[in-house]
């Protein structure tokens, strides 16, 4: 089988030209038969003057296919003629009613049509055939079997993967689940049918989940949603009952579904009847497991919220985990691993390029240290110096820049992230209630600017000064960022989407809530309609009045401000505790 690939991939370039050679040749020969079975054409008589030949009793045999435009007949004398075909029913029972013969000639006709048929089928089995060729080598059509599932252990354990800590630790028991399903079968216990692990590109999605199979030591089915977005409705859908046909007999193991929102998108806005067939038969599988089969499917994607909410509904993908660019911790223990094979001089400072490398994605650094390899050995050297890495560093930037996912910061953009932040982080703690399980100041898919801040929505019911205390918090990034400048012009567009979310609640709070002395309880929109200045003019003098406040919130409070920013441009995170620590120093103090 081996050989057999070798061999065919030794000779496949010249398989275009053998198909050209056989299309040519099966053309000739088919003209070359076609020629054979012509003879000399009767003479035509119109059909009027058959009949009356017909009646005369001039008309020996008449031979009809009943199926042909035209009908031979012959005379007394055994001339052959030819007349139009009255593809009437009851033509052959006048014609023996007045004593001629009828031969009904399907056999001879249908055997040259039948020889006919042959070659034109297989002109058009050739012509599909080139045409399968050619969209298969431009790579419009992957038919890739091998590539699209094959089943295999992986030798990817969790110790391969720097960071990644919470995917790693929340994905522990699944791991210990199949590696032993029936323990847990035997309590009762179920498997989750579904997992989505989300975060931006080569942020190590696909590698967990190959982690996780190799741990528990179960094969790995590896697909792509875009191998599902095929031309031809109704393949994917079969591929995916194919895929878990095959993983249902090798369970227990992982599918992964790799770019599932090539398929998986919120339908609607691009209707597209091949991918509703394909989820739709991937829900039906989904829904056909009971959870003790041992077939656990993980699906990656850049975005959870543009996947179809029925593709993330309970039962299906509901266990929902975030992998999140590395930190610069994360980054120095993913440079360690893949430098492990590589000769570094001693001019390289691993710490010093983690921190250079904010913004890059695990394999972002992994290509960093490829290319500098590469223009190690092209200049002839085994060691890999600072010059490479710093002229690979520059070039996988600016590749990274030309794409939307732009890697690296200058220092001074780290800085006014940090600020930024730093105030979203410190008014939040000042003033709300809010859980701040982290502030960071690397990028992620949530933030707009590039930066986190999560804030976990508080259920229930919202007090006036809560929801102001709020719009606080979001103007808190850019207050502090004109306390760094100190200069209107420079601050930055990374507020966006901050600006966003408060207009939308300033706008709640005077249109909705009855929270606006001018308006009192009235929803305004009710009555002016779309017409919203009115609106307007309110919102604007409450925002002007919060942000004068956030203000002076930050100004009283800038040494801490400061710190906190610091320890972010260090750190590049901040746990809750550690951000407490920075803004309450004294009530730990008390505490400890
Ligand atoms: P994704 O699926 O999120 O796009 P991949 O899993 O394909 O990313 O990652 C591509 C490569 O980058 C991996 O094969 C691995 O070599 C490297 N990589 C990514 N993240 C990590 C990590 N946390 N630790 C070690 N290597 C990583
Ligand atoms: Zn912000």
């Amino acid at each position: 089988m081996e050989r057999l690939k070798i061999l065919s991939q030794r000779y496949k370039r010249y398989l275009p030209y053998l198909i050209v050679i056989l299309v040519v040749a099966t053309v000739a020969a088919t003209t070359f038969f076609s020629s054979l079975r012509h003879v000399p054409d009767p003479e035509s008589i119109k059909y009027t003057e058959f009949m009356e030949l017909v009646a005369a009793g001039q008309v020996h045999t008449v031979s009809i296919n009943l199926a042909e435009p035209t009908f031979q007949f012959t005379d007394a004398n055994e001339t052959v003629y030819t007349s139009d075909n009255p593809k009437d029913l009851d033509f052959k029972r006048i014609l023996l009613e007045q004593g001629v013969v009828v031969n009904e000639l399907m056999t001879d006709t249908a055997r040259e049509d039948l020889i006919a048929n042959v070659f034109t089928l297989g002109r058009y089995a050739l012509i599909f055939g080139v045409m399968f060729y050619i969209l298969r080598s431009t790579g419009m059509m992957s038919l890739n079997k091998e590539k699209s599932a094959e089943k295999v252990i992986p030798a990817t354990t969790f110790k391969d993967i720097a960071g990644n800590e919470e995917a790693k630790e929340d994905m522990e028991y699944l791991v210990k689940f199949l590696k032993d399903p029936r323990l847990y079968i035997e309590l009762g216990a179920k498997l989750p049918k579904g997992v989505v692990f989300y975060g931006p590109p080569g942020t190590g999605k696909t590698f967990t989940a190959r982690a996780m199979a190799g741990e528990a030591k179960v094969p790995f089915y590896s697909v792509s949603g875009s191998d599902f977005v095929e031309m031809y409705v109704g393949l994917g859908a079969k591929r995916v009952r194919g895929l878990f046909a095959r993983a249902r007999k090798s369970a227990p193991c992982i599918v992964f579904i790799d770019e599932i929102d090539a398929v998986g998108t919120r339908r609607g806005s691009d209707r597209n009847s091949e991918k509703d067939q394909t989820i739709n038969a991937l829900l039906n599988e989904m829904d056909g497991f009971t959870g003790s089969e041992g077939v656990l499917v993980i699906a990656a994607t850049n975005r959870v919220e543009s996947l179809d909410p029925a593709l993330i509904r309970a039962g299906r993908f509901d266990k929902h985990i975030a992998i999140n660019l590395p930190d610069v911790q994360d980054r120095m223990a993913i440079l360690q691993i893949h430098s492990q094979n590589k000769k570094l001089s001693n001019d390289v400072n691993l710490e010093e390029l983690s921190k250079l490398t904010i913004g890059f994605s695990g394999a972002g650094l992994e290509t960093l240290l490829n290319e500098s390899t590469i223009l190690a050995v092209n200049d002839g050297r085994t060691e890999i110096t600072k010059e490479d890495i710093d002229d690979a560093y520059y070039k996988v930037v600016m590749q990274g820049s030309k794409k939307k996912n732009r890697m690296g910061r200058t220092a001074e953009d780290v800085k006014l992230i940090a600020w930024h932040e730093a105030g979203h982080a410190l008014v939040a703690k000042l003033i709300t209630e809010n859980d701040i399980p982290k502030v960071t100041i690397v990028p992620s898919t949530s933030g707009a600017g590039g930066a986190t801040f999560n804030i976990p929505k508080k259920m229930g019911l919202h007090s006036k000064r809560e929801l102001l205390n709020q719009v606080k918090m979001l103007y808190g990034g850019r207050v502090a960022e004109m306390l760094l400048l100190k200069d209107e012009d420079s601050v930055t567009t990374g507020a966006r989407q901050d600006i966003r979310q408060a207009t939308v609640q300033l706008k709640e709070i005077v249109n909705d809530f009855g929270m606006n002395e001018k308006f009192g309880m009235i929803h305004v929109s009710e009555i002016c309609g779309s017409d919203s200045s009115a609106v307007l003019e309110e919102v604007t003098a409450l925002s002007k009045k919060l942000h004068d406040e956030t203000t002076a919130l930050l100004t009283q409070n800038r040494e801490t401000l400061e710190k906190i920013a610091q320890a972010l441009i260090e750190k590049e995170t901040l746990t809750e505790p550690e951000l407490d620590q920075l803004v309450f120093p004294a009530v730990n103090q008390l505490g400890a």
